[in-house]
Parts: structure tokens; sequence; C-alpha cells
């Protein structure tokens, strides 16, 4: 998730905020792991989750994500939600805490049908074999290179335009894109750099779309609007979300009715106030695994920070 309101040079977050914050972001993840069980409501395993975060003095880099079978990325629960696991779900949880500026980013995905094992493998293979050769001076063509060949070789697509990044300060995305094919990229990773390593994989095409749902935003700049609903919640977003995204459901409390916060966060992302993460569908209706870790790069190798 891009942040366009605050730019700092990429990937040089700090490397003991990046251990602290990739620490409690992933024990946030084996929670939610824990909880996902057919019957939980998904709102339920969000709740607890970022609960658990903000107990422990920390700050959320991006809401809880709990992305179902053909979701790829970016669904969270709405403020009514009502969804619940089903025992033939494939489940993504991604999700960070931050401190700082310092931001987490790890992801797992849970099986709760058990046929689909191979296809977790697949993602969880691919982040094993990148992790196996980052290191200062490798090309994100390579890391695309191993993460594309264990995908490939047990039988699934990669996702080709979803992928890695170095982490930034306050900046989730920043700009280093680390691909899950061979791209072609020969953009080198440095001695330092914290970067999301990310592979997606799929029983179908590789490519995934907006779908129009969209249950997180980010602000981005201030706009003028008419619409009572919009000032309302752009006041509380700018002073209690100024920098990470958020959740619609964390405005809950703002109005009686959800329909009205609805309205006003649609008129807020037309007007260009917020940038929208509308959930991200696989294009031919493919499921989806995706696994996630955190790195540091070092001069011979790297460190999983998100453990
Ligand atoms: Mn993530
Ligand atoms: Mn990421």
């Amino acid at each position: 998730m891009e942040k366009n309101n605050v730019k700092e040079d990429a990937g040089f977050a700090g490397i003991d905020a990046a251990k602290e914050v990739g620490e409690i972001s992933y024990r946030a993840l084996q929670k939610a792991k824990g909880m996902i069980k057919p019957g939980v409501r998904l709102i339920e395993v969000a709740q607890a989750v970022e609960s658990y975060v903000k107990e422990n003095k920390y700050g959320i880099a991006f809401p809880l994500n709990l992305s179902i079978n053909n979701e790829a990325a970016h669904y969270t629960p709405s403020i009514d939600d009502t969804k619940v696991f089903s025992d033939n779900d494939l489940v993504k949880v991604d999700f960070g805490a931050a401190k700082e500026g310092a931001l987490g980013d790890c992801a797992v995905t849970v099986d709760l049908s058990g046929k689909m094992q191979t296809l977790v493998e697949a993602s969880e293979e691919a982040l094993k074999a990148a992790i196996s050769i980052a290191k200062a001076g490798v090309k994100v063509r390579e890391i695309g290179k191993v993460i594309e060949n264990a995908i490939i070789s047990r039988g699934y697509q990669p996702i080709r335009n979803l992928g890695g990044h170095t982490v930034g300060l306050h900046e989730l995305h920043s700009n280093i894109f680390v691909p899950n094919y061979d791209n072609g990229d020969e953009t080198i990773l440095e001695e330092g750099m914290i970067v999301a390593i990310e592979p997606f994989a799929t029983t179908g095409k590789g490519m995934v779309t907006e779908s129009d749902v969209c249950e997180i935003y980010s602000y981005d700049m201030e706009a003028q609007t008419r619409m009572k609903e919009a000032r309302i919640l752009l006041g509380l977003i700018q002073k209690n979300y100024p920098t990470e995204p958020f959740a619609v459901r964390w405005l809950a409390n703002a109005m009686e009715s959800s329909f009205s916060i609805y309205a006003g966060i649609s008129e807020l992302s037309r007007s260009g106030a917020l940038m929208p993460y509308p959930t991200l569908i696989e294009i031919s209706g493919g499921a989806v695994s995706q696994a996630e870790a955190e790195i540091v790069v070092e001069k011979d190798g790297c460190e999983v920070v998100t453990k």
C-alpha cells in the first residue's frame, strides 16, 4: 500500500525498529492463524488481532487482511460484517504492526479445506527460495526467477502484477518492486535495505484486478467537500489515521448509520482526499495462496525480521 503524502528514501527505515515491529507482527499473525476455523466470524479475528497489537503499545501498519479463495489481497471485514469462515476457504492473512513509522508486513495462508496444500506449499517454498538467495548485490529479477521456478514447478502460476517491495519509513511500499517472476529488472538489493518478499501462487492465470469492494483507504490530501458526513469523517481521519491505511470499520462509532459512513467515505475517495485499496481478485477466478516475510538485506545473506 503506497503513501503519497510521506516520501522517504526507500528501504532504510532502521534495522532495530524493523526487528521490533517484525517480531510483534509475526506474533499477531500467529494469533490470527490460530483463530481461523470454520464458523468463526472474520470480524472477530480482525478485532482480536488488531487489539492485541494495540494492547502491546504498537500501532498498526495496515488493517488485518483476510482475503479468501480468489481474493488475493486487501479484504478486511466491513462495519457490520457477518461473514464466517467456511470449511472450503483458503485464507490469506496479511498484517503488520507499526512503531514510529517502522512498518511490519507478513502473511501466511490457512487452508481450511485441507485440499489446497500443494498450492500453499508453492508460495511457501517460493518464499524460502527467495530468502535463500537474498543478499546485497542480488538483482530483483533473480529473486523473481526463483519464485517463478518454485511455483511453476509445482504446477501453478505466480501472480505477475503483485510482488514484494522495499519498506520505508511510513511507506509500506517504497520505491523498489520485487517481482514474482523474472521481469528483466536489473535493480539490485543493497545492504541494510528492508524488503518484504511476497510470492503469490494461483491455480488461475496469474493476474489480479480490482473488485468493486473497498474496505481499506489511506489519507492522501486535503479536499473540499459539501457533504456533511464526509467532512466529519475527514476530520477524524486526519486526526487518527494521518499516515498509515485504515479500515472503514475503524470509523464505526463516528455515526449512527453505517450507510452514512460508507457514503461519506465514497465521497472522500471521489474527491481525492482518500486513496482506496480495493480488494484484489484473481482475473480468472483461480484460488490464490500467499506467503510473506520481511527481511533485512545483509552483505552475505539476509535476516528475516518477521519471526
Ligand atoms: Mn503484506
Ligand atoms: Mn507486502
